[in-house]
């Protein structure tokens, strides 16, 4: 068994007071049996990220800190920056605590028992370990269609990710460390992992209904997501529009020489409806090619800023910092 055992359990959480009681007293458990079973270091910490919630969820954190001090630590964000780049604050705190982290979302939708295959994995070696969603029974006939939708879109596009796996994971510290490597700001972070290598597995568990409050990633969120992970990794939605425009110069070709044939034969020409159509055609696959090339440089310019993904406000935590 690996001696280096600390875990980090990093929950991000927005406006999440309504489940935090009940998450926390769960993560609790879960932590404390794995430490009985001797798998996980006393050391351990369940680490939740408030992202700039103005809600009740940062004073819950700093409760359960201050109650048990052994068991819960915090990352206050200076405001709201997001999921992924609240996940990523507690990943790049943690990293500096812990030898293996596993990052989960605070509604308990991913449920908390892989938590022990995770640890075993990582036990027998595995740097990378994926929670992979068996079904999706609880989710809306809507959400399962657009999500399982979007992983294969995806796929189709050339990115390397891992199927119906979300945010749910865990990661060695060394992989942390080589994630912390990766600079970019358009964080799309179940496409990120898979880059960073190592030996990996998957968990599958299934995926339960959100047991209170409410989703915070209503559709145009997801849209966006999507949009943000399809553009971040793939080039081929640039290379789809060269395409589609080489296309269309060869039919342009083709109706030139039908033009001259028909004016050659003499014929009246009374194409106005195929014109018409043609040119608000053309004009809509142009504005289209122009705002796919716009997403990628919005792209490049939110890159060339580097701004800072996210800005720590406090840190509680009572542990010291692994010696590495
Ligand atoms: N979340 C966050 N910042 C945000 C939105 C969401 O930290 O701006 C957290 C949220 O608290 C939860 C996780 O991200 O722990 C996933 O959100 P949610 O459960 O609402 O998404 P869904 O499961 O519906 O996709
Ligand atoms: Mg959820």
């Amino acid at each position: 068994m690996n001696a280096k055992n600390t875990l980090y359990i990093v929950v991000p959480c927005y406006k999440e007071q309504e489940v935090l009681p009940e998450t926390s007293r769960r993560l609790k458990e879960k932590m404390l049996s794995l430490m009985e079973a001797g798998k996980i270091s006393r050391d351990s910490r369940v680490m939740f990220v408030n992202d700039g919630s103005k809600d009740e969820t940062w004073p819950i954190i700093s409760r359960l800190h201050e109650q048990e001090p052994e068991m819960f630590s915090g990352v206050n964000l200076s405001r709201n920056r997001g999921h992924q780049n609240a996940l990523l604050a507690g990943l790049l705190t943690a990293v500096n605590y812990a030898d293996m982290i596993i990052s989960m979302d605070a509604d308990l939708q991913d449920d908390i028992n892989a938590v022990d295959a995770m640890v075993d994995a990582y036990h027998e070696g595995y740097e990378v370990v994926y929670g992979v969603r068996s079904k999706r029974e609880t989710d809306t006939f809507f959400k399962r269609f657009t999500a399982e939708g979007f992983y294969k879109v995806m796929r189709a596009l050339g990115v390397d990710i891992v199927f119906n796996h979300a945010d749910y994971r865990l990661m060695s510290r060394r992989a942390v460390e080589g994630l912390a490597q990766f600079t970019e700001v358009n964080l799309f972070l179940r496409g990120i992992v898979p880059q960073i290598g190592y030996k990996w597995t998957t968990v599958t568990y299934e995926r339960a209904e959100r047991f209170a409050g409410e989703s915070k990633y209503p559709l145009k969120k997801m849209l966006a997501f999507a949009a943000d992970g399809i553009t971040s990794f793939s080039v081929k939605p640039i290379r789809l529009v060269f395409s589609a425009g080489v296309c269309v110069f060869l039919v342009s070709l083709i109706m030139f020489i039908y033009a001259i044939v028909v004016k050659a034969t003499g014929h009246p020409t009374n194409g106005w409806a195929s014109l018409m159509a043609s040119i608000w055609m053309l004009g809509g696959i142009q504005l289209l090619g122009l705002g796919i090339v716009g997403e990628y440089i919005g792209k490049i310019y939110n890159e060339t800023k580097r701004r800072p993904r996210f800005i720590i406000e406090s840190v509680l935590n009572t542990a010291g910092k692994a010696d590495k």
